[in-house]
């Protein structure tokens, strides 16, 4: 599941940081339900592959959108970040925690608030440390105040910390730290001793998404729901504006249709032509992008623009200088 042709160049045997894609596909993931229970005729090619290729060896089958960072300090100390923890959260657990041996989490970004990105919350046990007595240190979770607002109102018991009279502390709520971020490339915040520079971006006009520039010898950024690229964003991660990234993580959800919350294909691609990060991956892939055939697509494109573009899958990891 190591990436093939992705960041070797820079990359040395001693680097031990690692970027591993927990999830790759869009809100209704992949294969859709509709696709397998309604068929139509023919069947849709992609989410078919999931009656007959286990999901291990399908990079078709696709969970939420999200990110694990895992942070090598030093040779001993590991920092495990979590960016969005959607509808999926526990089968990502299940699936790729154990893969690559991530053995906890120490702190959580939150992009925006849509289900695709918060309701594994309720799932967060999964990897809370546990103690009677709970004494351990809370996990620190980043979010805006928007989502913050829309997050406690969905999540009660986990939000809030003043309890009646004689009602016993609740373990869940104690062990979550709420953090408030700024929707704003000026105003950076640092977790887990990685700092992270805020990337608004609209998904969907009139709503605010956020992506997140970070690394210092390498940088990426990650952007996983976006309709439009503000030109105030844009020039913090363009090689024209700020400087070129190494990495650009992007939004592609569709190939068809109208622009609408998310970019298409081809949208996504003007975005990587008008940034000129050095290498590309795509992420948040609805069932209309076939893993095979797009990224064959994509590597013609590749050759054609001089920037290594790919689609991610699901359980992909890249070791990265950060
Ligand atoms: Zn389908
Ligand atoms: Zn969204």
């Amino acid at each position: 599941m190591e990436s093939q042709n992705l960041t070797q160049n820079s990359i040395s045997n001693a680097v031990k940081s690692a970027l591993i894609f927990l999830g790759t596909g869009c809100s209704n993931t992949v294969p859709f339900g509709l696709c397998l229970v309604q068929p139509s005729d023919p069947p849709c090619h992609v989410c078919y592959q999931a009656l007959s290729v286990p999901p291990e060896q399908n990079p078709n089958y696709r969970c939420n959108t999200s990110l694990l960072i895992d942070y090598c300090e030093s040779d001993e100390k590991h920092s495990y970040i979590l960016i969005d923890i959607g509808k999926t959260f526990r089968e990502q657990v299940l699936r790729w925690f154990t893969f690559h041996k991530i053995p906890r989490l120490d702190s959580i970004i939150l992009s925006h608030e849509h289900a695709d990105a918060v309701l594994g919350l309720d799932d967060i046990r999964a990897v809370l440390p546990f103690s009677p007595t709970n004494n351990i240190d809370p996990i620190p979770i980043y979010l805006s105040q928007f989502t913050m607002e829309s997050v406690a109102m969905r999540f009660p018991y986990l939000t809030k910390k003043n309890l009646r009279e004689g009602q016993k502390i609740r373990r869940v709520a104690a062990q979550l730290d709420w953090n408030i971020i700024e929707e704003d490339c000026q105003r950076p915040f640092v977790a887990s001793g990685v700092k992270f520079v805020p990337l608004p971006v609209m998904h969907g006009e009139g709503y605010i998404c956020l992506g997140f520039l970070f690394g210092e010898k390498s940088r990426v950024a990650y952007i996983s729901d976006v309709s439009r690229i503000p030109a105030s964003t844009e020039y913090v991660i363009s090689k024209a504006g700020a400087g070129q990234l190494d990495l650009l993580i992007l939004d592609a959800s569709r190939k068809y249709g109208l622009p609408g919350a998310h970019f298409t294909l081809s949208q996504s691609l003007e975005a990587v032509k008008r940034l000129y990060p050095k290498q590309a991956l795509f992420t948040g892939m609805g069932h209309e992008l076939d893993h095979y055939k797009d990224n064959e697509f994509l590597a013609e494109w590749s050759k054609r623009e001089g920037i290594l573009v790919q689609l991610a899958h699901d359980g992909l990891r890249i070791p990265i200088d950060m």
